[in-house]
């Protein structure tokens, strides 16, 4: 029986205590796909997750880790065989299914993308779930018409995982890219990935009575939601689109019905834990080709299984910045 470590959640009288833990492949759920994790990664739903926060996961003790990349180990799936690299990000895994922070996980085959010529499983885990969804909001936008000649595009929580990619790619599309963030350190940073200009949180984050506001923005990625959300629908030019994806300020945002009856706007929901495979399989293929992006290590730091308790901390605090790649065999 083959052994493994786990970063293992546990709920107490006092909230939820964090230690790693030594695993046996028998106690994975039942699955076709058995997979040696080599890298996964810290996304804000992992921070949730290892929080004890029941909207994500309902059953502790718990191993999150709702990325993970690696080799198959043991298949009985057509098409999946030993040897082959692979991706597993969304559906259940790390939520009420043991996640990339052990270092096997058991899925089922519908789970699994191969991982995509030109792509490293490195580079998979810096790119996971946030840089995965920030490339889905550019394909909405595109799906949209939206072009580099239509004016600026906004990110909001623009040094935050999903953030940081999405001004990366952008960029690299050839977008003029306004970065909004409330890290005022780390304009150069975000300057290093293409935005054009930074600008502070707090210019999106007031509350304004009026529907609309002067038009500013051709596009949008937003991944705060709440007021800055409110804000940014309001500044919207004619014609232009909005894609959400998260909720770290507030899940509300209030809007009338003004900018998209007068100005033709477009709210565009993105989701990528429920995305089907063969979309999600897509999405992949792009980050590894026509979205490939050759500057994702200044975006990574590295960690290992024993640091990531601190980790979430600092997701709760707000001092993390970019991508946070998980090494399981450290
Ligand atoms: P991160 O924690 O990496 O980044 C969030 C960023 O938001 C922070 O870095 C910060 O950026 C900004 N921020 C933090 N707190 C606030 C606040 N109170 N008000 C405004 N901005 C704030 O998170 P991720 O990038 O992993 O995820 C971002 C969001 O996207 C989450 O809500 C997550 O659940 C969601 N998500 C949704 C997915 C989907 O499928 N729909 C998939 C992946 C993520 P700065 O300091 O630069 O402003």
């Amino acid at each position: 029986m083959t052994e493994f470590n786990a970063f293992w959640v546990e709920k107490n009288d006092d909230g939820v205590a964090h230690s790693i833990i030594t695993r046996n492949i028998s106690d994975l759920p039942a699955g076709e796909v058995l997979v040696r994790v080599s890298y996964s990664s810290v996304n804000y739903k992992d921070a949730l997750s290892a929080k004890g926060m029941p909207g994500v996961t309902r059953n502790y003790p718990h191993t999150p880790g709702i990325d993970a990349a690696g080799v198959v180990v043991e298949s009985a799936a057509e098409g999946i065989s030993e040897g082959d690299e692979v991706i597993v990000i969304g559906f259940d895994l790390g939520m009420n299914t043991p996640g990339g922070y052990g270092q096997y996980i058991r899925v089922p085959a519908g789970w699994v993308t191969p991982l995509p010529a030109g792509m490293t499983l490195r580079e998979s885990m810096i790119i996971g779930t946030a840089g995965f969804t920030a490339a889905l909001c550019v394909g909405k936008l595109q799906q949209m018409g939206a072009t580099p000649a239509d004016g600026p595009v906004l990110v909001t929580g623009a040094t935050g995982g999903v953030g940081s990619v999405a001004v990366a790619l952008l960029a690299k599309l050839g977008f003029h890219v306004v970065a909004s963030s409330g890290k005022a350190d780390k304009t150069e940073y975000l300057k290093t990935l293409g935005a054009a200009e930074v600008i502070g949180r707090e210019e999106l984050a007031a509350e304004n009575k009026r529907p609309m506001a002067a038009e500013t923005w051709a596009h949008a990625v937003d991944n705060v939601g709440g007021e800055i959300l409110s804000n940014v629908i309001k500044g919207l030019k004619y014609g232009g689109s909005v894609a959400i994806c998260g909720l770290v300020a507030s899940p509300n945002f209030t809007a009338t019905v003004l900018p998209f009856i007068l100005r033709n706007v477009n709210v565009l929901g993105v989701d990528s834990v429920e995305l089907p495979l063969a979309q999600k399989n897509v999405a992949w293929n792009r980050l590894a080709t026509d979205l490939k992006l050759d500057n994702l290590e200044s975006m990574t730091r590295e960690i290992g299984l024993s640091d990531l308790s601190g980790v979430i901390d600092e997701i709760f605090a707000g001092q993390v910045a970019g991508r946070t790649l998980v090494n399981l065999q450290k």
